[in-house]
């Protein structure tokens, strides 16, 4: 048995500066980490809980001057999706977040530890395979030859085909959210779509965080309603309720008649980071809401999709789960069995 130091942090400055050595975690809802700790792949010399705090509205949810909204670091995923300023102004949300998880993660989990949150490549967290660049690097990648349908097709690399797991971090992306952080050397704000790392050659580095800085808030800017209106997150999963998705779309559409004003569409669970759709954004963008529109920009989006044997699937399931994500976000498919929550 290991020994580990446990301090309860009185405030944002008392974490930040109890977090300062090396092997020093921040534990808040806990149900990521914990997982880890148990099978060993995560071994914190010492948890500085956070729990608690309320400071700096961490465990709020507030409107901005800019009329966007600040959802506090420690705000539980539940609370988060069920808050009347998310769920009137930022559906997409409210949509990802019900589709993570259970109803008991969603009370645990806060929305700092969901951006927080590692991979579940079966071989990073069973210390059986020796080979995982993301436990031990330079070990090799066991998912490289070995099992492969929840793993990458974009952006991955010969170190690591891993992706995150997180559905809230595609919605995030979708937003164009904010990530504040507080460190040793002060607050910074961090786009989301800077915030997760691809796997490169340091697969064991997940987000740009540096050592003892803690996520405060998360900054949503101003929506228009018309996009708030014609939102949908699709989760495509192997089962229906409790599983990470193999491809999942966040989707919103800004409509005038059939032309499409704006579109915001983001894919989960194709990189090791929530994977922004520009391309198929830029083809949208004032053109006629179309299927052979819809069909011919997801097909642009996944043009660059390096499968590996395991899921080449993945692209052609990622093309389609793009075009109804989109129908139904403009009201043109019903959502169906494939689109109920956990
Ligand atoms: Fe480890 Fe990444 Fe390979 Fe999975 S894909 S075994 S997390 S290095």
């Amino acid at each position: 048995m290991e020994a580990i130091a446990y301090e309860r942090a009185a405030n944002v400055a008392d974490a930040v500066r109890s977090a300062q050595t090396a092997g020093v975690a921040f534990i808040g809802g806990g149900t990521n980490l914990l997982d880890l700790m148990k099978g060993g792949v995560a071994r914190p010399v010492k948890l500085v809980d956070i729990t608690h705090l309320s400071d700096d509205g961490l465990d709020a949810v507030r409107t901005r001057p800019d009329g966007g909204i600040r959802i506090g670091a420690l705000v539980r995923n539940s609370d988060a999706a069920d808050h009347p300023l998310v769920r009137e102004r930022y559906p997409l949300l409210t949509q990802a977040l019900v589709a993570g998880a259970s109803a008991q993660l969603r009370n645990m989990a806060t929305v700092g530890g969901n951006l927080m949150q590692r991979t579940r490549c079966p071989y990073f967290y069973d210390a059986a395979f020796a080979a995982c660049n993301k436990r031990t690097p330079g070990s090799g990648c066991a998912a490289q030859d070995g099992y492969q349908r929840m793993h990458a097709i974009l952006g991955a690399s010969a170190q690591c085909i891993a992706v995150n797991p997180s559905d809230m971090s595609v919605a995030l992306a979708a937003l164009d959210a904010t990530i504040e952080v507080v460190g040793p050397a002060g607050a910074r704000r961090i786009p989301i779509g800077e915030f997760h790392r691809l796997p490169g050659d340091r697969p064991d580095v997940d987000t740009v965080l540096q050592p003892g800085e803690l996520i405060t808030s998360v900054d949503l800017p101003p929506w228009s309603t018309s996009l708030a209106e014609h939102t949908y997150y699709l989760k495509i999963r192997d089962r229906a309720s409790y599983a990470f998705a193999l491809v999942s779309v966040a989707a919103a559409l800004q409509m005038q008649g059939e032309k499409i004003a704006g579109v915001r569409l983001a894919l989960g669970g194709v990189a090791h980071k929530p994977w922004r759709a520009a391309i198929a954004e830029g083809l949208l963008t004032g053109q006629p809401l179309t299927d052979a529109k819809l069909r011919e920009a997801a097909a642009a989006q996944l043009r660059d999709a390096r499968p590996l044997p395991g899921n080449r699937f993945k692209v052609l399931l990622a093309e389609r789960a793009i075009v109804r994500a989109l129908n139904i976000a403009a009201g043109r498919e019903s959502i169906g069995v494939t689109g109920a929550t956990a």
